[in-house]
């Protein structure tokens, strides 16, 4: 059976990002992700240097990998020149490759993310654009929000933008075989067998928590389950 560590090994981000971790906290004590959750770079570091393939899997399989801001503040301190951020990078990626994501509660949110933010790419160039945005999912915004996306047009040319057409512009449409080249990326790259993945791995969890899951869009049982859940415990 490969090792989890090996599996890490492979990827030239961990490569770099760990040298020979000497414990010293330095990265801990710059990291803004620590001052408010559970979480600690110093004994990641230390976690995985261990090989410890148990406690590795817990790792994979914890809330504690996706509360990384990613701002590599950690990069610029380490006096052993390893980059923190870059081995969570790692562990986040292998944590999705194996379907681990799905057991915490932060994991389960790629899945949102993927369905919204991951399709927005591919199908608008954009990775948040204002017609997928429902009012109905960001009550904070009052009812302004409505009353924007009811007028889209009318405030978006006043605004000097060119929602929706083609040409330069803020909001512009973005020509089909353009996103025809970011979908083709996404296949030469991997990007879409990632999304895959996430598509699978999703669905079957769905199906161990008994709720709907849809192969599209964001309207079934699963993507709310998801999107709403949170438990409260990941402050400090
Ligand atoms: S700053 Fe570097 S050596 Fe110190 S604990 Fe963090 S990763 Fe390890
Ligand atoms: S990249 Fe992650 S681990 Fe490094 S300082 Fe930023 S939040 Fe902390």
């Amino acid at each position: 059976m490969v090792k989890l560590y090996d599996v890490l090994l492979q990827d030239i981000r961990f490569q770099e990002g760990l040298n020979a971790c000497m414990n010293c906290g330095v990265c801990t004590a710059i990291c803004p992700a620590s001052e408010f959750y559970k979480y600690d770079p110093r004994q990641i570091c230390d976690l995985v240097q261990s090989k410890d393939e148990e406690k590795i899997e817990e790792l994979l399989k914890s809330d504690t990998i996706w509360y990384c801001g990613q701002c590599m503040s950690c990069k610029t301190r380490c006096p052993r020149g390893n980059v923190p951020g870059l081995i969570i990078m790692v562990l986040r990626k292998v944590s999705q490759e194996l379907g681990y994501f799905t057991e915490s509660e932060k994991g389960r949110q790629q899945f949102a993310i993927k369905r919204v933010i991951g399709e927005n790419i591919l199908n608008t160039g954009y990775c948040a654009h204002v017609n997928i945005l429902d009012p109905k999912m960001h009550p904070e915004q009052g009812p302004i929000w409505k009353w924007y996306k009811d007028n889209i047009q009318d405030v978006t040319d006043r605004l000097g933008a060119n929602y929706n057409r083609l040409g330069p512009g803020a909001l512009r449409k973005i020509p089909e075989e353009n996103l025809a080249e970011i979908r083709k990326i996404y296949e030469v790259t991997g990007g879409m067998d990632f999304y895959n993945k996430i598509e699978k791995y999703s669905k079957e969890k769905a199906k161990d928590l008994k709720m709907s899951f849809d192969e599209q869009g964001i309207n079934n049982e699963y993507f709310y389950h998801v999107y709403l859940e949170n438990k409260n415990n990941h402050q400090k």
